[in-house]
């Protein structure tokens, strides 16, 4: 980055040069590793404070599953807290900036906040959880589920590949399971939870923009679908005689789009097919594929799970085919908050950046807290759409952009002072 860059993106300078910082930490030498309570993480850990200090926190502090909180004191006695983070755990291979970029951007408001010498009636706590990416343990947002309450305390049994359970894991950070009930924070102390992220997608550069307000993250639905014919020989059944398990499917499959299309917002997978037996010469008997229906619309998504259902099924009776449908998975949209929206579409507008909405197709950190809090997610732009992937990129001009947008977004809270968080602006 040149010097001209370096001043004239102070923010995203400041951010560039930490997520580097964070990206030389990984548990494989080769590549941008660094999972859940392993040695790159409690390096990570170690790096995170450090940083929280230097930009001036009054207090950093490690909890029972390794999440790290800096805290910017308020005015107030008993002030409420807004609490900014996302994750500096990673997938395998993974790009830089997926959630660290949300950690350091709460660490650029702070930065900002010290230097100007701004205190706010409330506190800010920057929050970095551990467990977000769901690759060690089949445990996923468990660290920002401790906060909300909703902890499972099974999953301190599971075992990575390695054979080490989480609470092994936990030990060996010398972390206490014991006191994970105790990580519960009180909904009345909190004033929501802001989490500025990578979109992961390519929609904010297919619309030339650097930034999107989060409307919602997509609610999911899959199903497994079986569908059994008559296996025979290729040469010798008619085709007037069949009953094609194959070529049900592809009837199916050729509407997905279709009726996808009639809902805004809404996306349907066929991610997986395995046809048996599998060979040149023989009419399929059996085939089995996945469905994957996502959208930010509760009532939507169902319909269109309905609906894409009933046209398997129709298929089906149409070719006398058995067919089963197994509903593996149902995971409910969760809707960011309309105020912390507004205040971000004001921040965005101060800037003479356009208001743009969309829904996050991901999950993130922020579902687990919405259980706890109001949420809003800032998404920045993402080159092509990549991510989980080394070639995962923001610039230094867009992430200047969401950082002082997040500033200004905590400067309009402390001006409007009210959050709404009545149900309709959940
Ligand atoms: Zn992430």
């Amino acid at each position: 980055m040149n010097d001209q860059a370096r001043h004239q993106y102070p923010y995203g300078t400041a951010a560039y040069d930490r997520i580097q910082a964070f990206r030389a930490l990984s548990d494989d030498p080769h590549n941008l590793t660094r999972l859940y309570l392993s040695p790159a993480h409690a390096k990570a850990i170690d790096l995170l404070q450090s940083m929280m200090k230097e930009v001036g926190c009054d207090d950093v502090t490690v909890d029972a599953l390794g999440t790290v909180t800096g805290r910017y004191d308020g005015t107030e006695a008993n002030p409420k807290s807004l609490l900014i983070g996302s994750h500096i755990d990673t997938v395998v291979d993974a790009g830089a900036y997926d959630g660290t970029l949300g950690v350091v951007a709460g660490l650029g408001v702070i930065a900002f906040l010290k230097q100007k010498q701004i205190r706010y009636p409330f506190t800010i706590e920057i929050v970095a959880f551990g467990d977000e990416e769901n690759v060690r343990f089949p445990s996923h947002l468990s660290s920002s589920r401790a906060l909300a309450g909703t902890f499972d305390p099974l999953i301190l049994e599971a075992r990575d590949a390695h054979g080490i359970s989480f609470k092994e894991a936990l030990a060996h950070f010398n972390l206490k399971p014991e006191a994970i009930p105790s990580l519960k924070r009180d909904p009345a102390s909190l004033l929501g939870y802001l989490e500025v992220h990578i979109e992961q997608g390519p929609v904010l550069q297919h619309e030339n923009l650097p930034l999107g307000i989060v409307t919602s993250i997509n609610g999911a639905s899959r199903r497994g679908v079986t569908l059994k014919g008559v296996a025979g020989h290729a040469g010798t059944v008619p085709m007037a005689l069949r009953k094609d398990p194959l070529a049900g499917f592809v009837e199916m499959a050729a509407s997905l789009e279709t009726i996808a299309g009639r809902y805004a917002d809404a996306v349907a997978t066929i991610g997986r097919i395995e046809v048996h037996p599998n060979a040149i010469n023989v009419i399929p008997g059996q085939v089995f594929f996945t469905l994957d229906m996502r959208g930010p619309d509760d009532a939507d998504r169902k319909q269109l799970v309905d609906t894409i259902e009933a046209h398997c099924l129709a298929v089906a009776k149409k070719r006398h085919l058995e067919i089963q449908i197994d509903p593996y998975y149902d995971a409910p949209a969760c809707l960011c908050n309309l105020s912390l929206q507004s205040f971000m579409e004001t921040a965005l507008q101060s800037h003479n950046l356009p208001v743009f909405y969309l829904p996050s197709g991901a999950g993130h950190d922020a579902m687990a807290m919405a259980d706890l809090c109001p949420v809003a997610m800032l998404f920045v732009r993402c080159k092509d759409g990549i991510s989980h992937n080394p070639a995962e990129y923001c610039s230094v001009e867009d992430m200047d952009h969401a950082i002082s947008v997040l500033i200004k977004t905590v400067q309009t809270m402390a001006l409007k002072n009210h959050i709404e968080t009545s149900e309709e602006s959940r």
